[in-house]
């Protein structure tokens, strides 16, 4: 069983391993290590890390069982090696995936929508709400109440409990999980069952902000950004704008030159 560093401790970059298997099929190798800080690809709806072994790049993550099998296209000779995972990309994930869970609760909390589906992509993440329809103003207390819960920079933390402990705890979802269960906690707020990994505290997200809300089937698909996704996405829009009024200026001025 490989030890899931990331789920201890989702702030290691950098980790000493010891391959304990590695096998060759068509070309690439696929490695399993004693522990790992590698973030399995779509575990839990989170895509999974990018990074290197002993400076390889890692082509791909997954879960096998109860161990994580990194892929390479080249051949480590050594027993023991260094895991290093792409910190700006792991940072961006934990940032939409907790930004998930929150903006999830306040759904909950405000509305009693309850999240039916969720994704966190490259590019764009969403939740699905089993809400048929929201107007703008039930949108923009949903963004307000998520960012207060940002600005107060609660605690997040994640635990494992045993299902019969379940119905002590107001937990928003059904577990997966038939045995052990972790649950990602925002400091009495929110408590989901999820094997992600998670900020240390709401002030982490930065910022959510919502960009869209579709029709979706029956339901409400809802598009958002967290955290430098978000910050970004102003500096895009802020130059949108600029060449915008760049266009209009010499729209103007072209047309002032035909009427002279
Ligand atoms: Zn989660």
């Amino acid at each position: 069983m490989t030890k899931k560093v990331y789920l201890e401790n989702p702030y290691i970059r950098q980790l000493d391993g010891r391959i304990v298997q590695k096998r060759y099929i068509d070309d690439k190798y696929y490695i399993k290590t004693n522990q790992t800080i590698f973030y399995p690809n779509l575990l839990d709806g989170q895509p999974g890390d990018k990074g290197t072994i002993n400076g390889i790049k890692v082509l791909d993550v997954y879960e096998d069982g109860d161990d994580i099998i990194h892929v390479v296209d080249e051949n480590i000779p050594s027993k023991n090696v260094q895991l290093s995972i792409d910190w700006d990309n792991r940072l961006d994930y934990m940032q939409q995936h907790s930004g998930q869970h929150l903006l999830s609760a306040a759904f909950y909390k405000l509305y009693n929508g309850e999240t039916i589906g969720f994704y966190i992509g490259e590019e764009h993440s969403y939740v699905d709400v089993d809400i048929p329809y929201m107007d703008d103003e039930h949108i923009n207390k949903i963004e307000l109440f998520a960012n207060k819960i940002i600005y107060s920079n609660f605690s997040i933390k994640a635990y494992t409990i045993k299902k019969e402990d379940m119905n002590r705890l107001p937990v928003r979802n059904e577990p997966q999980a038939e045995s052990n269960i972790r649950i990602v906690e925002i400091d009495g707020i929110d408590f989901s069952p999820c094997n992600g990994t998670h900020l240390r505290s709401t002030g982490e997200i930065g910022i959510i902000k919502i960009r869209d809300v579709q029709a979706h089937k029956g339901h409400i698909r809802v598009n958002f950004l967290c955290g430098y996704r978000a910050l970004k996405d102003y500096g895009d829009i802020m130059e949108e704008n600029r060449r915008l009024k760049e266009s209009i200026k010499s729209m103007q001025g072209g047309k002032k030159t035909y009427s002279e």
